[in-house]
């Protein structure tokens, strides 16, 4: 089979378009054909040998994929050939034509929903709802803010969040992005380029705070999210890219939290419950994983320049083998 094949840790050139053994499905595991990869920024952390959960060399990337089940090993009950399903991690990477996972891997993926958007289902959707449901344990009526709305997790936790009943404000750092959050949900959206654009969402609030605080930068944020929060708030850190200076008064005054996780360490208990909230949602339509750009898998390199770039996400990046 083709697949994106990483041999040393590097820059997006060290991932090249190569020819690799089709794997065969032991006992207890399912051979998916992927018909979409999903591109997160993860990847390219390990990618680039400077992450916490390093891959062993040589490696295909890609934790999200979607696509249809071509054979099982034995004992398999959860699926047969011919399901259509997504990928929440797998043993041989997604960036592949074929990709070999666990059966517990490997998720029902609902008629209505297509591969592209399948690709786009575990680490998005995953990380928002484990953020709004376990984390902060959201509740309608509360407001949050989602700090960098317009990307994969961001758009998935604006549907989420108005599902649950929550007001929801986002931020993104386009026009394309304002558009695209409010579309998705967002009762207001504020542009995160604006140097006053703090003051404008704590006056949205009626000078209260948001109860929750979603954010996806928070070396850059975490500074004002605190400043942002209503009594009793919690801001919960889904992304850092470096270091930040608080004021821990402004914590103390709210008698607020800071709530921090990684998706790779979530129970096996809140997998159980993230994927059955997940296929429900995207089931009965209020979870719409949204695609900004489809590339041929050979082009992986440049879905990791794209997805680093700092500002300008739409949605999610998703390589079509
Ligand atoms: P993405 O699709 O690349 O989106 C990045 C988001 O950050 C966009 O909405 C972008 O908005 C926004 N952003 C840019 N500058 C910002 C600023 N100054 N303030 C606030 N937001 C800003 O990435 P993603 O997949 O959504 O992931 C977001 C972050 O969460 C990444 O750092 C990722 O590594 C991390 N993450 C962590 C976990 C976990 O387990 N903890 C899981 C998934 C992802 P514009 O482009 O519109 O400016």
């Amino acid at each position: 089979m083709k697949a994106i094949l990483v041999r040393q840790f590097g820059g997006p050139e060290v991932m090249l378009f190569d020819e690799t053994p089709t794997p065969k499905p032991a006992a207890g595991q399912v051979l998916v054909k992927i018909r979409a990869a999903g591109v997160n920024p993860a990847d390219t952390y390990a990618r680039s040998g400077n992450y916490a959960v390093l891959p062993q060399l040589p490696y295909s990337p890609g934790t999200d994929g979607a696509g249809v089940v071509d054979s099982v090993g034995d004992g398999v009950k959860k699926v047969k050939p011919g399901d259509r399903v997504y990928l929440a991690k797998s043993l041989s990477g997604t960036y592949a034509e074929y990709a070999l996972a666990l059966e517990s891997q490997v998720h029902r993926l609902p008629e209505k929903v297509s591969f592209a958007q399948g690709a786009g289902v575990f680490v998005p959707y995953g990380t928002a709802y484990h953020a709004l449901h376990h984390q902060a344990k959201a509740r309608g009526g509360e407001t949050v803010l989602i700090h960098g709305a317009s990307g994969g997790v961001g758009i998935a936790a604006v549907q989420m969040a108005r599902a649950l009943g929550l007001t929801v404000f986002g931020t993104a750092g386009s026009a394309k992005g304002l558009e695209l959050i409010q579309r998705e949900g967002a009762q207001r959206a504020f542009d995160h380029t604006k140097p006053d654009y703090c003051d404008e969402i704590l006056k949205a609030t009626g000078g209260r705070g948001a109860d929750i605080i979603l954010e996806m930068l928070a070396n850059v944020n975490l500074g004002n999210d605190l400043k942002l929060l209503a009594p009793m708030g919690r801001v919960v850190v889904i992304g850092s890219r470096g270091d930040v200076t608080i004021t821990p008064r402004d914590i103390m005054a709210r008698r607020a939290s800071i709530l921090a996780f990684t998706l790779w360490a979530t129970t096996e208990a809140e997998g159980t419950d993230i994927h059955a909230g997940l296929i429900a949602g995207l089931e009965n339509g209020t979870l719409r994983p949204v695609v900004g750009t489809e590339l041929p898998l050979k082009d992986a390199p440049q879905a990791h320049i794209d997805v680093m770039k700092p500002s300008g996400a739409f949605g999610k990046i998703v390589l079509i083998p």
